[in-house]
């Protein structure tokens, strides 16, 4: 029986494109999508979803009148805060690939989701897991760090939760990180933002970009930059894929893509 799955979102640049992968597997149903201005409309229409007969609904009832049991939530952060607050309510599993929550927040959806499942990923493209793992790997070898994330210049959350994710990680890894010697800053913000372990990092909002993430690591002598880029929202699907038919089986609160690798 294929999985009856809800897109929060459903009309924006990511969620648009969920709702055609979703409807285009085998094993997943689309049944429903969520999206606060296009209520009323043919879902295909503004999907491009090989779905019939369904409308754009404005509010997450329509899930519950779906039948679904999935919801993919790709909004904006204070939107996701209430709809997985509504999933964990009515019992659905939320994927969500929504970023810009912070450490209260999953403490937060850690108490909420008892009876249904929920599985965040910051970042839902492999070669990001990759990415994060590798500048994990190399932090307890290098001095200094700092990450440039790059991203399209219609994002609304700075600095991405792939850089804060990779921050976090890369300071768990190591607290032995050499201070910052700036002493007068010519332009405010021209050092970037000090995240986890003090590890500075720099934003960039460019029309063209899709997502895009440079760590720079250092030490005496020399330097490792660890680079990945999706050039294309697709990078993000296969991951998203593997997240909706995984969620059922991994109990409360599930963070990022790697729980489900073998990496
Ligand atoms: P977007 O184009 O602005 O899409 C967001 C959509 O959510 C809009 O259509 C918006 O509708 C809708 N929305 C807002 N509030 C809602 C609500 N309460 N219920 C249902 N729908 C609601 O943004 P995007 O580029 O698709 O990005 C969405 C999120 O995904 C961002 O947080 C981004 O950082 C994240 N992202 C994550 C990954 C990953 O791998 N995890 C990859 C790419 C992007 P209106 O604008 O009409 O209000």
């Amino acid at each position: 029986m294929a999985i009856r799955v809800g897109v929060f979102g459903a009309a924006g640049r990511m969620g648009s494109l969920v709702c055609r992968t979703v409807a285009g597997d085998p094993d997943l149903e689309l049944v429903a999508g969520i999206d606060t201005l296009h209520e009323g409309i043919d879902l295909r229409t503004v999907t491009g979803a090989d779905v019939r007969g369904l409308q754009v609904a404005a509010t997450p009832d329509a899930l519950v009148e779906a039948r679904a049991e999935v919801a993919i939530d790709f909004t904006h952060v204070d939107a996701a805060r209430r709809n997985l607050a509504w999933c964990a309510d009515h019992g659905l599993h939320a994927v969500v690939g929504t970023t810009g929550f912070v450490a209260e927040d999953y403490e937060d959806l850690r108490g909420r989701f008892t009876s249904s499942n929920c599985f965040v990923a910051p970042n839902f493209a492999i070669g990001a897991v990759l990415m994060m793992r590798f500048s994990e790997m190399a932090a307890r070898y290098f001095e200094s760090a700092e990450i440039i994330e790059l991203h399209h210049d219609q994002k609304v959350d700075s600095p991405s939760g792939t850089a804060m994710l990779t921050a976090e990680r890369m300071a768990a890894a190591s607290s032995d990180w050499s201070a910052d010697p700036t002493q007068k800053l010519v332009v405010e913000g021209s050092r970037g933002g000090a995240a986890a372990g003090g590890i500075h990092i720099h934003s960039v909002r460019l029309r063209g970009l899709v997502a895009h993430q440079e760590v720079l690591l250092g030490t005496t002598g020399q330097s490792l930059s660890i680079r990945h880029d999706s050039y294309d929202r697709s990078s993000f699907m296969p991951g998203v894929l593997l997240a909706v038919k995984s969620v059922a089986g991994r109990p409360g609160l599930t963070i990022g893509l790697d729980a489900l690798l073998d990496i």
